[in-house]
């Protein structure tokens, strides 16, 4: 009897709605961020790999599948998607379009010989997204907050957002210099593979799972202290945006993306989530603005991120959330005849302003009512009767807190808009979300 090879699993029939409801989820925030599918071939040029992701990278040096083709042509299936992305925007001319920016996702398979271990794979399935055309920083908090929103989208609360900055080339390259020399009495104290990235890729030995916490790497020089003025102003920028957005973050001055490509903005995204162990990193992404023209297309910068869709799904199940992404923001219960042109208008401009809603064509029950709104999975519902109506205010639920208020009419779809801006990142103390007591 055949087994499955090492490092791969079977997707059974019983299991397929939730990877379905997975996916629908993440094309469904997609839309919303305006960025479009790209589907690329599953193996390359290996060439491709080994510019395109370095290599000196474990990815490229250790853990490609490859292969000669009848051919003789070196192939290599993807280990990851930015690379063939890149070679497609690039063949495509993609850049040429009439979008001078291009905002693209890709969902699939990716393959790494790896030791498989819970949420780490041979064969493993990666979203990720590349945005092509821009070096500003608000593209960078829009990558960002895509990646949180997706988790939001999934109710993933306890995750952290990590980020850090490794500036432009030219900062990258006195930091360089400045490490080198500080570990250059030292690198006898580090793993092998540390001697070795010394040479070949110093800035990785900063995320070395074995050195990590040593003191030597603890007090090394940081990316962040080497920044040019440039460099400086974006890192400012960007996280002035995360704020403006509410987006909750900390600042890893340690967090490198050891790739040549990388520039500026590198983050992380963690999911405290037992079950997953080691493994708990669902997203990684960064700038790469030298990417595109290292792969022989023109000058034009880049951003992207992936998640590892298994590692997701792990968390998914751990919260044992069902991930039914068919939910509404809003249900409207119009209670009265009279009432209900007011009704529709305002229910109009809450779907106009891009809000999921809907409300109760057939003069149900209360209890009805409430029943109907649980099984759309609403966050918010809103009761709209007599004496709103002569008050101009309307009464409104918010399913996921239990907070019940009473608001302006008009205000309706602000205020639903500003909660889904809250941070749905639990409170470190009491690991409520958004918890009042604690004023986190
Ligand atoms: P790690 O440090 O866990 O090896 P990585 O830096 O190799 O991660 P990336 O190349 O940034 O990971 O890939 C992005 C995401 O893809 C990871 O955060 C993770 O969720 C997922 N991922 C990477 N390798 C695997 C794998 N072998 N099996 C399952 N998921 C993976
Ligand atoms: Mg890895």
């Amino acid at each position: 009897m055949y087994q499955k090879m090492k490092g791969t699993y079977d997707i059974l029939p019983k299991d397929i709605d939730k990877w379905l409801r997975l996916e629908k989820t993440i094309r469904t925030v997609s839309k919303i961020y305006n960025y479009k599918e790209i589907r690329t071939p599953i193996f390359e040029n290996s060439e491709l790999f080994h510019r395109g992701v370095g290599s000196e990278t474990d990815i490229v040096s250790k853990e490609t599948y490859d292969f000669l083709d009848r051919g003789k042509r070196s192939n290599t299936l993807r280990p990851e998607g930015t690379a063939g992305v890149v070679r497609s925007y690039i063949e495509n001319k993609l850049y040429a379009s009439n979008a001078s920016i291009q905002k693209l996702y890709y969902m699939g398979p990716m393959f790494r010989y790896e030791r498989p271990q819970k949420g780490r794979y041979r064969q493993f399935l990666q979203f990720g997204v590349e945005a092509f055309g821009s070096n500003s920083p608000q593209l960078d908090a829009e990558v960002i907050s895509y990646a949180v929103n997706i988790l939001k989208a999934l109710k993933i609360k306890d995750v952290e957002v990590h980020i850090n900055s490794i500036g432009d080339v030219e900062s990258k390259a006195t930091y360089k210099e400045a490490l080198l020399n500080y570990l250059a009495p030292n690198i006898n104290n580090l793993c092998t593979d540390c001697q070795k990235r010394y040479t070949t890729n110093p800035l990785r030995i900063l995320d070395c799972k074995i050195d990590k916490d040593s003191e030597i790497l603890q007090n090394a020089p940081k990316p962040l202290d080497y920044l040019n003025n440039e460099s400086q102003s974006h890192f400012t920028e960007t996280v002035a945006y995360l704020d403006a957005m509410k987006i909750n973050y900390k600042i890893n001055k340690n967090l490198v993306r050891g790739l040549d490509y990388y520039t500026h903005t590198v983050f992380e995204v963690n999911a405290n989530i037992d079950t997953l162990g080691a493994q708990n990193t669902i997203c990684g992404g960064g700038r790469y603005n030298n990417l595109v023209k290292s792969l022989g297309g023109p000058d034009i910068p880049g951003i992207g991120f992936a998640f590892g869709l298994e590692r997701l799904m792990f968390a998914l199940e751990s919260l044992s959330f069902k991930g039914d992404p068919d939910y509404l923001h809003l249900y409207l219960m119009i209670l009265g005849d009279e009432q209900k042109a007011d009704g529709m208008a305002i229910l109009n401009r809450c779907r106009l302003g891009g809000l999921f809603a809907d409300i109760d064509f057939l003069d149900k029950g209360m209890k009805a009512k409430w029943k109907q709104a649980a099984k759309l999975n609403t966050r918010f519902v809103a009761i709209y009767g007599a004496n709103e109506k002569e008050n101009d205010v309307i009464n409104v639920k918010d399913q996921e807190t239990g907070k019940e208020i009473t608001i302006d009419k008009h205000q309706l779809y602000n205020h639903i808009v500003e909660e889904l801006m809250k941070p749905s990142a639990a409170c470190e103390s009491c690991k409520e979300d958004n918890c009042d007591e604690c004023g986190e």
